[in-house]
């Protein structure tokens, strides 16, 4: 999509700081860390959000927590534990229309979260 700023990353339009790419998924650091480890994990296909999940395209999601779980072994932080989050219209504050998990690691996370 165009004027997507994540279909831009994927497009190496604008820069990122990569952690995973395989022909499905990217995943990088988030430009404004929320933990000291705040990655995003996208699909490639533009998909707007959750809302936009059907029986054609969820098999990504599930693809998405694969790769996860694979990332949070590689970096460390799988037995101490994370959380993965994934903000969906305006009341959860989706500011990106490409859907995107966050991970959020290395520091206590309250709940109920804001
Ligand atoms: P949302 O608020 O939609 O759930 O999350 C969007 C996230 O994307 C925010 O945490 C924001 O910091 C991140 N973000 C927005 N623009 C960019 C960018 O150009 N590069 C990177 N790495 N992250 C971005
Ligand atoms: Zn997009």
């Amino acid at each position: 999509m165009e004027d997507c700023i994540f279909c831009k990353i994927i497009k190496r339009e604008i820069p990122a700081n990569i952690i995973y790419e395989d022909e499905r998924v990217l995943a990088f650091y988030d430009v404004d860390p929320k933990a000291p480890f705040h990655m995003l994990v996208i699909p490639k296909e533009h998909i707007e959000g959750a809302n936009a999940i059907t029986g054609e395209n969820s098999s990504i999601v599930g693809y998405i927590f694969e790769v996860i779980a694979k990332i949070a072994k590689e970096q460390g932080f799988a037995e101490e534990g994370y959380r993965i989050v994934n903000n969906c219209g305006e009341k959860a504050g989706q500011t990106v229309h490409h859907i995107h998990f966050h991970v959020l690691a290395r520091r206590d996370l309250g709940w109920p979260p804001g």
